[in-house]
């Protein structure tokens, strides 16, 4: 077993697994995290009494039957832990109250769909005819791509032969031009409301999948208290975390990592250092900029970005039992309104009454989660009164879309709490407050393969975080962390182990 050291950029999710990994594999780990607490973007806060989840809303991989519930074993992440699923995954009201209810269950949706509007039946069958083809599909978790053989890739091609034209098929269409083919413009906007028109439409089956299989579940206590389980595993296998302490640079040597500065100028001496933190910043401020792989320096200049968002989170003396069977929903406004700068004609609504830890016992906390345009908000950077009135604006605007929903809602609220996108910049340092990363084109993976975790030039610095594997998302966090060990056992002539506690 090495006695080598790694030092770890970052206690989000990625650098936390990627410090599990590393400890299973007899690497002495640290992990430097500039934040109070671990968790980066997979987080959640308390006022008053209401705990508001800033992350979760779906775990891919919080049962079994998904190939990531044995990694978020292995993180120690699931055990014990009740998940609370959902049948509904996105609901839908029109104005006129028909109701449109996104099932995981492609046959339920398939009848709903069909009785909703019997003359989109073609686009409604395709639609449930790929979600029964994924049906027993997960994410295969194996080796990084860097580290497969030729063999290994026609394997791969082989296992996925059979979805391949599909894969292309839902990666070519956003959901905003797959709900163009309806004509009830209930499930048009249904499906353009789920998870963004500017999706790929395999964003949406991929989440329906594990869904209905009840394996993308809530964790209870939430996101917290997930990254602090996933704290608790990596404490446990020797690993060591340092809070408060932000990561200034990456030291080099004749082309080498050789350890990292902190902003307070102390040195940490690493045989490796693994960033798990935001790309960007990896390479232009912890490094020079000089040095960046084809796949970053595209990505960073012209790749999409998930537009980030404004989370407005409310506790209420009451529980709105409606939205008890749906992960969320999306009402129509009476009348449009501008919210920071950009022109709302639908509000979302989240209830978390599953959970009960999360708020005094009849209380419950209700969220609204709105697209945010970044420049608008980094534009207030500066100008405090604006900023504070902007999130005054957006609540009062979101309690009373939601008042004249559910009524009384209004007077039922105790406390309220905006997130903007200048929020998640500040505590997780991700560009552009973005929580995901890009929204890929289409040939991408054609053109480049994937996005690559080392640096041309500089051995020894490994890339981890959710922007090594586009889109983003929580598995794709701990994939990284879990690859870049991989990479490393591979360096140093070590067989990859992993344990489960
Ligand atoms: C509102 C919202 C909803 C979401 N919903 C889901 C969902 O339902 N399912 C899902 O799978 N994913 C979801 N995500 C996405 C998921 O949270 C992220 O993809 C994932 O947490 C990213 O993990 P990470 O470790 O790569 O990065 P991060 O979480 O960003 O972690 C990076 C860490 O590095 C630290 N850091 C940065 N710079 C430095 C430095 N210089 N020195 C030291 N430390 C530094 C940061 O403080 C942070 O802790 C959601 C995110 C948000 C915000």
């Amino acid at each position: 077993m090495s006695e080598k050291t790694i030092a770890i950029i970052g206690a989000g999710v990625a650098g936390l697994a990627a410090g599990c990994y590393g400890q299973m594999n007899g690497y002495k780990t640290q992990v430097f995290e500039s934040h109070n607490l671990p968790g980066g973007l997979c987080t959640a806060w308390t006022r008053q009494g209401y705990t508001f989840d800033g992350c979760i809303h779906w775990l891919t991989g919080s049962a079994p039957g998904d190939s990531m519930f044995s990694l978020w074993e292995e993180l120690g992440a699931v055990q014990g832990k009740t998940m609370y699923d959902h049948d509904v995954f996105w609901r839908t009201v029109a104005t006129d109250g028909r109701t449109f209810s996104l099932y995981a269950d492609p046959d339920r949706l398939e009848a709903h769909m069909k009785a909703l509007s019997p003359t989109d039946s073609e686009p409604i069958e395709q639609l449930c005819k790929w979600i029964r083809q994924f049906a027993t599909f997960s994410m295969p978790v194996g080796k990084p791509r860097e580290l497969m053989s030729a063999l290994d890739g026609l394997k791969l091609a082989f296992r996925l032969r059979r979805h391949l034209k599909a894969l292309n098929d839902l990666s070519k269409t956003t959901m905003g031009d797959y709900a163009k083919r309806f004509k009830d413009p209930l499930l048009a906007a249904g499906l353009s409301e789920a998870i963004g028109a500017y999706t790929p439409l395999i964003g949406l089956v991929m989440t329906l999948v594990p869904m209905f299989r009840k394996a993308a579940g809530f964790p209870a206590g939430g996101s917290l208290d997930f990254a602090r389980a996933i704290e608790a595993r990596y404490t446990s296998l020797g690993g060591e975390i340092r809070y408060s302490a932000r990561v200034a640079r990456i030291l080099e040597r004749d082309g080498n990592a050789v350890g990292l500065e902190l902003e307070d100028g102390t040195q940490i001496d690493a045989d490796y250092v693994i960033s798990a933190t935001d790309l960007r910043a990896t390479l232009h401020s912890l490094l020079d900029g000089t040095r960046q792989h084809e796949t970053h320096r595209m990505l960073l200049q012209s790749g999409k970005l998930y537009p980030p968002c404004v989370q407005i989170s409310f506790g209420v003396k009451r529980v709105i039992h409606e939205l008890d069977e749906c992960l969320g929903e999306s009402f129509p406004l009476v009348r449009p309104v501008k919210l920071a700068g950009d022109d709302v004609g639908w509000m979302t609504v989240k209830s978390y009454a599953f959970d009960p830890s999360l708020a005094p016992e009849g209380c419950s906390v209700v969220t609204s989660i709105l697209t945010a345009d970044w420049e608008f908000w980094n534009r207030l950077r500066e100008d405090r009164p604006t900023y504070t009135a902007e999130k005054d604006t957006i609540a009062a605007a979101c309690a009373n879309a939601i008042d004249a929903r559910y009524p009384g809602f209004k007077d039922a609220i105790e406390v309220t709490d905006v997130a903007t996108p200048l929020t998640f910049e500040r505590y997780t340092g991700n560009w552009k407050g973005t929580f995901m990363t890009w929204l890929l084109a289409p040939d991408f993976q054609r053109k480049y393969g994937y996005v690559r975790k080392t640096i041309p030039g500089l051995d020894n610095v490994y890339l981890a975080s959710m922007w090594t594997v586009p889109p983003g998302g929580l598995p794709g966090a701990a994939m990284a962390g879990r690859e870049v060990v991989q990479m490393l056992c591979a360096k140093d002539g070590n067989r990859f182990v992993t344990t489960k506690p």
